[in-house]
């Protein structure tokens, strides 16, 4: 079993986007990191544990991005990964969501993977559609939400998925795509050994001259065009501070108002 683990390089989660003429601003003015988008981090977990406690002979870190993203593939190595390759060609710059699952697809077959895990969606384009995007490319079976594996082999795997009014339980034949949600695991903090080994680490970058990409990527062949991104407005929030000598007074000027406002 070869172990694949896909993720994005995204924005700090409290990175403050800058929206003008409908593009977004990749770098926070305030000079925040990027970081590896939060729900990856469950699936780099998950295929750490497939080669600690399910003999997966490898658990790749796999990104699609620029040189930047390295130090995205370099946590992913701190946590446990055993090697990490970049994908990066000027030609796949603009890509939508379907062209960036062909070049994925491409690499997983490239790297003789028969497992890719991804996180359930990035923070930043949100879509959650590249899993199921790239099994199509592979002709694999993707397995959406799954919060455990309960048992895998060369041959078959069996998990349970998360859905909103209960828990499913699904075997299907390998090669799977698998999207994991947070109650997968408890993703690990890098160790020490682990940061000083991946600050040491040359990550191999592939371009699209080692790939044998099924169809079209970058922005001429996109068929999606986010023509309209703009920042909402503001909140506008008032604030009243109720005063009394007690607080029953207090509170039973509170509720009166909450009443009167017909919150309660
Ligand atoms: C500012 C901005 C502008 C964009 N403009 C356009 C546009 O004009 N037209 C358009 O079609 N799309 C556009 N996109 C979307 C872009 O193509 C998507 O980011 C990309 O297709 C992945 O989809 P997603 O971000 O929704 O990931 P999701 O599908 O939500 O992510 C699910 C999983 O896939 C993994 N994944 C996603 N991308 C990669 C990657 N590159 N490498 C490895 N793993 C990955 C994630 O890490 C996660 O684990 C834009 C995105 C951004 C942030």
């Amino acid at each position: 079993m070869k172990v694949v683990v896909c993720l994005k390089q995204t924005p700090s989660t409290t990175a403050v986007y800058d929206v003008s003429d409908g593009t977004v601003s990749w770098d926070d003015p305030s000079g925040k990191p990027h970081v590896v988008n939060p729900w990856d981090e469950f699936a780099i977990e998950e295929a750490i544990r497939l080669k600690e406690n399910h003999g997966a002979e490898d658990a790749i870190a796999l990104t699609a991005g620029d040189e930047d993203a390295n130090a995205s593939l370099k946590q992913a190595l701190a946590m446990g990964c055993t090697s990490a390759t970049l994908i990066n060609d000027p030609s796949f710059a603009g890509s939508d969501g379907q062209g960036t699952a062909r070049i994925l697809a491409a690499a997983i077959n490239h790297l003789g993977a028969n497992v890719a895990i991804f996180g359930k969606q990035a923070i930043d384009g949100d879509t959650g559609m590249t899993p199921v995007m790239t099994a199509r490319a592979l002709g694999w079976t993707p397995l959406t939400y799954v919060s455990a594996i309960k048992e895998i082999s060369d041959d078959s795997i069996t998990v349970e998925r998360m859905l909103e009014r209960g828990t499913q339980t699904v075997t299907a034949k390998m090669p799977v795509v698998i999207s994991v949600v947070k109650e997968i695991n408890e993703p690990r903090y890098p160790s020490f050994m682990g940061i000083r080994k991946a600050n040491r680490a040359t990550i191999p970058t592939i371009s699209g001259d080692d790939l044998n990409i099924d169809g079209a990527v970058g922005a001429d062949s996109a068929n999606v065009d986010w023509s309209n991104v703009y920042q909402p407005p503001a909140r506008v929030a008032e604030t009243e501070y109720i005063t009394g000598d007690s607080a029953e007074e207090i509170a039973s000027k509170l509720a009166d108002k909450l009443m009167a406002e017909k919150v309660i």
